[in-house]
């Protein structure tokens, strides 16, 4: 937002990050994600349920520690969506920021090479395409073996804010202040007039754009309101099977290189090891496949009081998703089963987990089309916008962080151009 909206040097924007420094090099490793027990690169959320919730902090957000997986949404996945978010417009924005079939963009896209394939994730396509599964051999992902594509340079992450903030750095109209913790939001009336800081510092501002993420940008509204809300919140909710290779060959390779898109609504994840060589402070548990729930029927709370404090209740999994998974969890069991994975895998390590975790996606706690205009505006106080994983009305049949970018890029734009 802020490097588009600064492109015109008539408008200034002053980017406040609570986080203290960008990530550098070692913290963007693909192969390392620093987001364990210890990390200061993310804030510690915790769910009801004793998930932890881990999200990034520091410039760039969860962009800077996330798993480096950027696959665009399935075109059906935009039907619910306001009709001035035409397809051809979303796939445009996308392009820009992934490069389109070529790769490349702003975030540095490409699809990750067979060898970053284990031998069992290898396997584990060759699998499902023999059963009949298309390999998606598209930008736009759909039912089928898709390999995964990765916003990354090599073998590091390419965040959010080495894409579009560091080739910004030389405009006068562009401030990005780090260490900058909103308190609240500096209310007048129904109008918002800017920010006031947790040192006390007030920011005046014609417009407030909250990029705080689906965790904190609707605590922040009801601490600066004073009122208390209760508003969904949307999670893919994942279920793993986990088996002991043979050999630990994917050291050093990224987390997540393909994946299943079924035709009832799941992902189902190959990744290449164990979480614990990824993440510090984790215990090991064995590598893993997981089926993913990507369309839940369920919804799960953020409970925020008057004063902000809030309960994160990513919800009960509705019965009919969870038999699902556990089908697919199943399926998967009998897959690692099969000869083929014979010489990889120990075959009596396979068990499926009892509990379902979480794959850290949360949004839609103000959707746009609800809670906010079809441009990200919060309907009830003026001034202020909202544009990040909150915002997205509904789920996709991949992971959200091509989409909350591409989602940004069209919001941008048309404030740009004034055309709303
Ligand atoms: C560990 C992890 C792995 C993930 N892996 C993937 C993946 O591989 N692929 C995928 O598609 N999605 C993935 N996701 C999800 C994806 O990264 C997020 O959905 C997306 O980055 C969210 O963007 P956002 O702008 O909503 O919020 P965020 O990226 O969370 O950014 C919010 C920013 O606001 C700052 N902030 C918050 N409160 C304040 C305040 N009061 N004052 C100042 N600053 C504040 C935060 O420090 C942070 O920098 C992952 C998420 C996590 C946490």
């Amino acid at each position: 937002m802020a490097e588009r909206l600064t492109r015109d040097d008539t408008v200034e924007v002053i980017l406040l990050e609570q986080g203290p420094t960008a990530a550098d090099d070692a913290d963007l490793e693909l192969a390392m994600l620093p987001v364990g027990p210890a990390s200061d690169r993310v804030t510690h959320h915790r769910s009801t349920g004793g998930l932890t919730l881990p999200r990034g902090r520091g410039p760039g957000g969860s962009s800077a520690v996330n798993g480096g997986y950027f696959m665009r949404w399935h075109d059906d996945d935009f039907a619910g969506w306001d009709r001035s978010w035409d397809l051809d417009a979303i796939a445009a924005a996308y392009t820009d920021i992934d490069g389109g079939v070529g790769g490349g963009g702003a975030m540095s896209v490409r699809r990750f090479a067979d060898a970053e394939l284990t031998p069992i994730a290898s396997e584990f396509e060759n699998h499902w395409a023999e059963i009949g599964y298309d390999r998606v051999d598209s930008v736009i992902p759909r039912v089928g073996v898709n390999r995964v594509r990765s916003n990354s340079r090599g073998s590091h992450r390419m965040p959010a804010d080495r894409a579009y903030l560091w080739p910004a750095r030389g405009r006068t109209s562009l401030t990005v202040r780090a260490g900058a913790r909103a308190d609240r939001l500096h209310v007048d009336g129904a109008r918002v007039r800017g920010v006031v800081l947790d040192t006390g510092e007030t920011i005046v501002a014609d417009e407030t754009i909250l990029c705080a993420g689906t965790l904190a940008s609707a605590a922040l509204i009801s601490r600066s309101t004073g009122t208390a809300s209760t508003r969904r919140i949307g999670e893919h909710r994942e279920l793993l099977v986990r088996y002991r290779p043979r050999d630990d060959v994917g050291a050093r390779m990224p987390l997540l290189p393909t994946v299943l898109h079924t035709e009832d609504g799941m992902e189902i994840r190959c990744y290449n090891g164990d979480f614990a060589r990824y993440i510090d402070g984790v215990e090991p548990t064995g590598s893993a496949i997981g089926i993913a729930l990507m369309k839940p029927r369920a919804a799960g709370a953020l409970v925020i009081e008057a004063g902000g404090a809030q309960q994160v209740d990513l919800g009960d999994i509705d019965p009919q998703d969870l038999v699902q998974m556990r089908s697919w969890g199943e399926r998967v069991a009998e897959m690692l089963a099969d000869r083929r994975f014979a010489t990889l895998l120990d075959a009596d390590s396979v068990t499926v987990d009892d509990d379902v975790l979480t794959s850290q996606h949360a949004w839609g706690s103000m959707p746009m089309g609800g809670v906010t205009d079809v441009n990200g505006a919060f309907l009830g106080l003026d001034g202020l916008r909202v544009i990040d994983g909150s915002i997205l009305p509904g789920p996709g049949s991949s992971g959200p962080h091509a989409t909350l970018m591409m989602t940004a890029s069209v919001i941008a734009a048309r404030l740009a151009s004034e055309r709303f």
